[in-house]
């Protein structure tokens, strides 16, 4: 039986996001398909809005709407030029949500660097991949005593982290880890053994 050609270019097309192979891509497409058709056309225009009216800031790579991008500042962000920065501290993400996320929720006044995901040598993502020669030229430019890792505790991004850390060691820069551990409001024996000895073994003077 021959299947829809359209169908087929939709499920091939859905592939491209990451942890979705041809089963998932298909029941996606099946549902769009299902969709009342201004709501998979309002997807449709919002996924086309992305190609055209979204921009990463220059310096630190955050996603912006066109518009907020400062294009008198050499194409910076608003948290880029902020005015009561720190210009000592740089804090380094694997993606935006992650700088977003620990804008909002601490009083960080540094500057941020958003790496292109995580290393991974056997997928081809080496550093100029992800962007620490990027981050070299920043961390060279800038006066930064401080570098702060937020990456992930994949095996990735632990590596990236560690890789980030020699680089900036070299570079006579001061660097410091996010703290992982038992969450807030968090009980212990809901807990992997690996999290609670992680953070047993980062346990600090109280
Ligand atoms: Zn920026």
């Amino acid at each position: 039986m021959k299947q829809s050609k359209n169908l087929n270019d939709l499920i091939d097309a859905l592939t491209i996001l990451p942890g979705v192979g041809r089963k998932s891509a298909q029941r996606m497409a099946y549902q769009l398909i299902r969709s009342n058709n201004d709501l998979t056309l309002n997807l449709a225009d919002k996924l086309n809005n992305i190609t055209s009216n979204i921009a990463s800031c220059k310096v630190c790579g955050i996603y912006l709407d066109i518009e907020d991008v400062d294009k008198q500042v050499n194409g910076e962000c608003h948290i880029c030029i902020a005015q009561n920065k720190d210009p000592s501290k740089i804090c380094v993400t694997e993606s935006p949500s992650d700088a977003y996320i620990i804008d909002q929720s601490t009083d960080y006044n540094g500057y941020f660097f958003v790496l292109d995901g995580s290393l991974s040598p056997l997928d081809g993502r080496g550093p100029i991949e992800v962007g620490i020669k990027r981050l070299q030229q920043n961390l060279e430019e800038k006066k930064i005593t401080e570098l702060i890792l937020a990456t992930s505790t994949t095996v990735e991004g632990e590596a990236t982290a560690h890789y980030v850390q020699q680089l900036a060691s070299k570079m006579s820069i001061k660097v410091s880890r996010i703290a992982f551990g038992i969450p807030l409001n968090g009980e212990l024996g809901y807990l992997d053994s690996e999290t609670i000895s992680h953070a047993f073994n980062e346990r600090k003077i109280i």
